[in-house]
């Protein structure tokens, strides 16, 4: 332990930087080296417990000010990390905080089966859960605003009779006789490298260590009944169709001693009629008629937030593109906000009066009225632009 590297090294943060910050370089971190990611990479597994110790310490204010003040030295000793140094469990313990309401496509998918299963808590398997994915569809206003929603869901919960043990007395539940509680047969063999050992889950009672004479009778013995259940959570601003958002613990109950599994909420963005999404930024398609795109107008322009005025500059040309910074929708890690777009359509009257068609008679020879795109700016900025891709 004595060449520890410098935990804001570690995370590759500077020394000033927020608690954000540290959350986000722990949280890319910890991706890059996830075990789940690297398997029987030892150099990955030794950089994700470094990482997760120095998250550990750099997002805790107290630890922080410690390190801060006396390094390495002043993290040893009460409060500090034992020589022993870090456990998985620890490491874990960070996750929820990390990636609970997090969001990315592939994320739950990467770490929704990477805990639980194959885990272990002195020799017996824990259980989790499975998780369960629902669909959730917002609107716009949801989208820009965020917004909390409350489902219900049928899933499996903890027997209420026997309290997840399978039996509603001790005595109905015995040890295993086969793997005598631990849940684990191991087997030693002999092989040309020596003796070999192999553990596998005890196939006479599934891993769990005990068997149940006298099961329940709500859950025949399994420990789990089915039941709804009212679940609210957030949705953050900002999100799109397809991610996914993780809530942790609220998926399927685990048999005993067992790890919940996860909601996972899948996003499903509902169309709106009026602004179109492009990113971060919303698109509205404005209709001018030909005398205010000629002579100039404010128009009205329907933000999500209720109505926008904007300026029509004189001689405003069809397919002209006006923005209204930060009027779009949130980033949903935070940076910033998108653009509303205005897209300057003019339209062209199909039928006229004859009175019309006078006034408009008049002005067909009138000088303005002769076309002269080369003078216009717009054409000046698309010729540039072809000059240069
Ligand atoms: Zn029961
Ligand atoms: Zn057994």
């Amino acid at each position: 332990m004595a060449d520890k590297r410098d935990y804001y090294e570690v995370l590759g943060v500077d020394r000033n930087a927020s608690a954000d910050e540290i959350k986000k370089a722990y949280r890319k971190k910890a991706i890059q080296y996830h075990p789940d990611k690297n398997p029987g990479d030892k150099e990955a597994e030794e950089k994700f417990k470094e990482a997760a110790e120095a998250y550990d310490v750099l997002s805790d204010p107290q630890k922080k000010a410690r390190y801060d003040q006396f390094g390495h030295a002043g993290m040893n000793g009460a409060g500090g990390f034992s020589a022993g140094g870090f456990s998985m469990e620890d490491i874990f313990s960070h996750f929820g905080d990390i990636f609970g309401g997090s969001f990315g496509g592939g994320f739950s998918d990467f770490f929704g089966g990477g805990f639980g299963g194959g885990s272990r808590s002195g020799g017996r398997r824990v259980q989790r859960g499975s998780d369960i994915r629902i669909k959730v569809k917002l609107n716009l206003q949801d989208v820009v605003h965020g917004v909390e929603k409350t489902v219900k869901i049928n899933k499996f919960v903890t027997c209420p009779d026997c309290g997840g043990k399978g039996a509603k007395n001790e005595s109905d539940i015995k040890t295993c006789d086969h793997c005598h509680g631990t849940g684990m047969i191991t087997k030693i063999a002999q092989t040309i490298l020596g003796q070999m050992q192999t553990s596998s889950p005890c196939p006479y009672c599934g891993g769990e260590g005990k068997k149940i004479i006298n099961p329940c009778k709500k859950c025949s013995g399994s420990g789990l009944v089915k039941s709804a259940e009212e679940i609210t959570f957030k949705i953050p601003a900002g999100v799109q169709s397809g991610m996914t958002l993780t809530v942790q613990g609220k998926g399927n109950a685990a048999r005993q001693g067992g790890v919940p599994g996860n909601l996972l909420v899948v996003i499903e963005e509902e169309e709106d009629n009026i602004l179109q999404r492009d990113g971060n930024d919303l698109i509205y398609t404005l209709y001018l008629s030909v005398v205010d795109a000629i002579i100039g107008c404010t128009a009205e322009i329907p933000g999500v937030d209720g109505k926008l005025k904007i300026k029509i500059e004189p001689g405003t040309q069809p397919g002209k593109m006006l923005r209204l910074r930060g009027k779009g929708v949130p980033d949903v890690n935070g940076y910033g906000t998108g653009d509303l777009l205005i897209y300057v359509q003019v339209w062209m009257p199909k039928k006229l009066d004859k009175k019309e068609k006078e006034l408009l008679e008049q002005l067909r020879e009138s000088k303005n009225f002769v076309p002269d795109p080369d003078n216009d700016d717009k054409n000046f900025f698309e010729r540039m632009k072809k000059m240069f891709s």
